[in-house]
């Protein structure tokens, strides 16, 4: 029998010598100590915080920022261990995808030297983890113009007031990028609130249906005082948080490529293995035409993704390249994932075989980082001209 992967095409040759090793010192660690606890931490809805040291081993938060003690390797590579890291848990690589895409690139791209300096090292050891703060309980997609929570200057200090909801790892960051409209200018502005600040407080969500390992929390700022030192100096407007999501959304789509491989190599494994009628299932036509329509999403979403962070190390990446990227790679691996789960018939839906994992978590790709119809406008409004979005 052919060996059972998820690289259809053999993507893994265009990879350089060090991509590839970094590749497998992932894939390593996730299948060695990652896989075995999975299921039982999403269970139980809890995050495993003993993974923290050993993953800060790996020596890639930050993968592709260059100086600040970052690894300084390129998209490509960052792009394969988000799809390796989601192989084998979603939620891991969300945790991973907040601390060093969302928490750590607002510092990179919007942060002074200092912050930088301050921040960056000690994040990409792993010794300090980030979350970032955007979404609001009464505002998501239209974030953008309709930002609530707020932050008026007051001598060396900015007061901020609010809530935000959703805010993965914000229960035990060390520090959270809060997003924030100025009273005087109506301009977004970011800053980074330590968790030790009186004035902030992070409550976790219950009851989540998928990404069951990540923390999630609904942060209440009540007259939260940060210093202008810890403002974020190069964050002026929206226009610069939307750059930090630009970057990130690329790993998001990764993500989903991830998440759609884990559920189908498991799956395939599974056909070849349970017999009805005196048979392998995966001998029937009817599930082959399962099998073959997975991989063939699979490896067009892969192949998107990997022009996706060429573009990204060429430096020509836009807004609307990665929410098109996130738009099709969430859809096709929702059918993929759904595909996974129904191949194993009543088994699909139980934990200890590794799909059902997949098929929740794919629902929660699905919305962040921008919905699917969001990020269908972005691409919408940069191929017609016209912007779609109303206010
Ligand atoms: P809404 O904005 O209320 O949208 C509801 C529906 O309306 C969607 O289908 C949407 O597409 C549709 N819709 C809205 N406007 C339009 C329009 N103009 N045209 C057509 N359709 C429209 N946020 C953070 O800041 N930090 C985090 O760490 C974080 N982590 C998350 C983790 C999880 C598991 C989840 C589920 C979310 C997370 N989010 C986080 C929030 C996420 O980014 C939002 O859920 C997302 O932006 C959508 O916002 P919403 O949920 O408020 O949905």
């Amino acid at each position: 029998l052919p060996p059972i992967d998820g690289d259809f095409y053999n993507l893994s040759l265009n990879l350089t010598e060090k991509q590839r090793e970094v590749q497998m010192k992932v894939r390593n660690f996730m299948e060695d100590e990652v896989q075995p606890i999975a299921n039982d931490y999403w269970n139980r809805a809890e995050f495993p915080h003993d993974l923290i040291p050993k993953f800060a081993k790996l020596n890639i938060a930050g993968v592709a920022y260059q100086g600040y003690g970052c690894p300084g390797m390129d998209f490509v590579t960052e792009g394969i261990i988000a799809e390796e890291i989601a192989r084998v848990d979603v939620s891991i690589s969300t945790f991973f995808g907040v601390h060093s895409g969302l928490a750590m690139g607002s510092i990179y791209l919007c942060g002074s030297e200092e912050q930088k300096k301050e921040w960056l090292p000690q994040m990409a050891r792993m010794e300090k983890i980030g979350a970032f703060g955007l979404t609001e309980p009464e505002v998501g997609s239209g974030i953008a113009g309709g930002m609530e929570t707020t932050c008026r200057k007051d001598g060396d200090y900015w007061v901020l007031n609010g809530q935000k909801k959703w805010i993965g790892n914000a229960t035990f960051a060390d520090v959270t990028i809060i997003w924030a409209r100025d009273e005087d200018s109506n301009q977004v502005k970011g800053f980074l609130v330590r968790k030790e600040n009186p004035g902030f407080h992070a409550e976790k969500m219950q009851d989540k249906m998928a990404l069951r390992i990540v923390q999630n929390a609904i942060i209440t700022l009540t007259n939260c005082a940060v210093p202008e030192s810890d403002r974020l100096q190069e964050a002026n407007s929206f226009k610069d948080t939307a750059k930090v999501l630009r970057m990130t959304r690329a790993g998001v789509a990764w993500q989903a490529v991830g998440c759609a491989r884990g559920a189908y190599e498991n799956a395939l494994k599974y056909t070849k293995k349970r017999e009805q009628f005196g048979r392998p299932i995966a001998s029937f036509q009817l599930v082959q035409n399962h099998l073959v329509e997975m991989i063939s999403n699979l490896t067009s979403i892969q192949t998107l993704c990997f022009r996706l962070s060429e573009m990204q190390d060429q430096g020509i990446l836009k807004d609307e390249h990665a929410s098109l990227a996130k738009v099709i790679c969430s859809m096709r691996t929702r059918d993929i994932v759904s595909r996974a789960r129904e191949v194993m018939g009543g088994n699909g839906i139980l934990l200890e075989h590794n799909v059902a994992r997949f098929v929740a978590d794919a629902e929660a790709i699905y919305s962040y980082e921008g919905t699917k119809e969001i990020n269908t406008l972005i691409v919408g409004r940069a191929i017609t001209g016209y912007s779609a979005f109303v206010s």
